[in-house]
């Protein structure tokens, strides 16, 4: 595998695969890499020619200071993950590399609706932070493939609606991979090291939840379903920001349902100082 720390170092190597017409995949990531990073940097590397990682804990989107100095750094475990998986080159920036005009205060980037709900109602700023730096990562590293979890199933339709804004829509394939999940259904997260070990028993509970919501699900009225879950979840010691059912392919939150339209599930909930996220798609 090739570390590039330096933009140029990297966009030199990208010009020469593009010239032997080598197609690129890429699998940006904040590190503290688990299964779930390398189930995509896996399907990266049986779609694309070259996969090109990229470890950068982006300043930009974190709204809670704390989460940012305490977002889990496990750097050498990392690369020898990466080394072991097959990946090509590691894109490992500084921030100075990535901005050097300082941090950018805000983004400028026109997400709408997308921006107004969930993690964009709770996470002020967060999405502006996470178009600023993948706007950037995408005009250094110029993928032909970019692979997204939809453990961050907002986030995902934020970075296609980036994609169209960018009017890269044609030359970037976005490819949306499943969930990884521990044994007991908890999915993998980098903040999950975070937890202690009893911490890291209780949530499950977001899992359990969300199932339930899928196995309750009925058409009409949707709230005693999600009243009932934001209980579950205070039984286990979780504190819910949200849980919300909404249509999977546009995220209007719905109240009711009509028993045809498709749907996920979200939630976001603290356990401790530690913020959790999940989804699913329940139908
Ligand atoms: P992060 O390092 O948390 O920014 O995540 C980098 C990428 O890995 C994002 O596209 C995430 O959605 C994806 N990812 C994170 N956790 C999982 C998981 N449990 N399963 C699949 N993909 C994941």
């Amino acid at each position: 595998m090739i570390l590039f720390k330096k933009i140029n170092d990297l966009r030199k190597y990208i010009d020469v695969q593009h010239q032997l017409k080598k197609s690129i995949g890429f699998v940006p990531t904040m590190g503290a890499l688990h299964e779930g990073h390398l189930s995509l940097i896996r399907s990266s590397l049986s779609i694309a020619d070259i996969t090109v990682c990229s470890i950068f804990v982006n300043p930009t989107q974190f709204n809670d200071p704390t989460d940012f100095e305490k977002y889990p750094v496990t750097l050498e475990a990392d690369i020898g993950l990466l080394e072991a998986s097959g990946c090509q080159v590691l894109f490992l920036p500084s921030v100075k590399e990535i901005y050097p005009g300082g941090i950018p205060q805000s983004g400028h980037y026109d997400l709408g609706y997308l921006e107004t709900v969930l993690e964009g109602r709770f996470r002020p700023g967060h999405f502006q932070g996470v178009c600023t730096v993948v706007d950037r990562l995408l005009g250094i590293v110029c993928p032909d493939h970019l692979f997204l979890g939809q453990k961050d199933y907002q986030q995902c339709m934020v970075i296609a609606r980036l994609v169209e804004l960018s009017g890269k829509t044609g030359e970037i394939n976005i490819h949306i991979c499943p969930t990884l999940r521990e044994a007991d259904g908890l999915a993998m997260s980098s903040r999950n090291r975070r937890l202690s070990s009893s911490q890291r028993q209780q949530s499950v509970a977001i899992y359990r939840v969300l199932t339930g919501i899928r196995e309750g699900l009925r058409p009409g009225e949707l709230k005693p379903l999600r009243l009932e879950a934001v209980g579950k979840l205070k039984e286990a010691g979780l504190a819910p920001e949200y849980i919300e059912i909404a249509e999977a392919g546009n995220l209007q939150i719905l109240e009711e349902w009509d028993g045809a339209s498709k749907l996920v599930a979200l939630v976001a909930a603290f356990m401790g100082e530690v913020r959790l996220i999940d989804n699913i798609l329940l139908n």
